[in-house]
């Protein structure tokens, strides 16, 4: 994993999601080489440069022009081994116009959610992933719901992690904010007697 700080960061965009929740992202992703994967809301490229890492193929999306630069510059600071495509736009509009795909990471989708997890679906190939991460709590709700919509059965784990940090008196545990990561694959046999 990379470290946080070894990440180029700006104010006006947010990222990149902290290391150890990109390890369980990434748990939950399972990407090997010959996967295609499409991080949604790429922000500072934290999920796309470990995607990088680990996929033949990564396309990674933003509404915000920044984020794509930010990104790009992340992406070429630590050099990358997959084959990878920076597309400014807006979420639906690209997932639209894509082939199918292995992993879907939502990190972002303004609203959009329910319809960006339809339409990943729709495009996911047999055993595809979809893992969103997840800050609000009526986004976590959102996604559990568009996902039973699909019949895909929903992992939801929410993370609270204190990270220490060194003062003079010994070391300080500093509470960080809880996230959730709600994950799901494709043709998982959804649960029989559950609605
Ligand atoms: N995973 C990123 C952080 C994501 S922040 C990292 O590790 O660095 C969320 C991003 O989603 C923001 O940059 C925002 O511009 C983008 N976003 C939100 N809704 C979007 C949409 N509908 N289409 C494209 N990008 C979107």
């Amino acid at each position: 994993m990379i470290p946080d700080e070894d990440f180029i960061q700006i104010k006006e965009v947010p990222g990149p999601t902290k290391e150890e929740i990109r390890c369980l992202v990434m748990c939950k992703a399972q990407i090997s080489s010959d996967d295609t994967v499409v991080d949604v809301g790429c922000g500072s490229g934290g999920l796309t440069l470990e995607s990088a890492q680990r996929a033949g193929k990564v396309i990674a999306l933003d509404k915000n022009p920044e984020a794509i630069d930010i990104t790009r510059k992340n992406l070429e600071k630590h050099g990358y081994s997959s084959e990878i495509q920076l597309m400014e736009g807006d979420a639906l509009v690209i997932i639209e116009a894509l082939h199918s795909f292995d992993v879907l990471i939502v990190g972002g989708s303004g609203g959009d959610l329910p319809l960006i997890i339809k339409q990943g679906y729709e495009k996911l190939k047999k055993n595809g992933r979809i893992v969103i991460t997840s800050i609000l709590l009526e986004t976590r709700v959102e996604a559990v719901n568009a996902l039973k919509k699909m019949r895909m059965t929903p992992d939801v784990v929410e993370v609270n992690i204190a990270k220490g940090k060194l003062t003079e008196r010994g070391t300080m545990m500093m509470g960080r904010n809880p996230i959730t990561i709600i994950s799901a694959v494709k043709d998982l046999k959804y649960p029989v007697g559950i609605d």
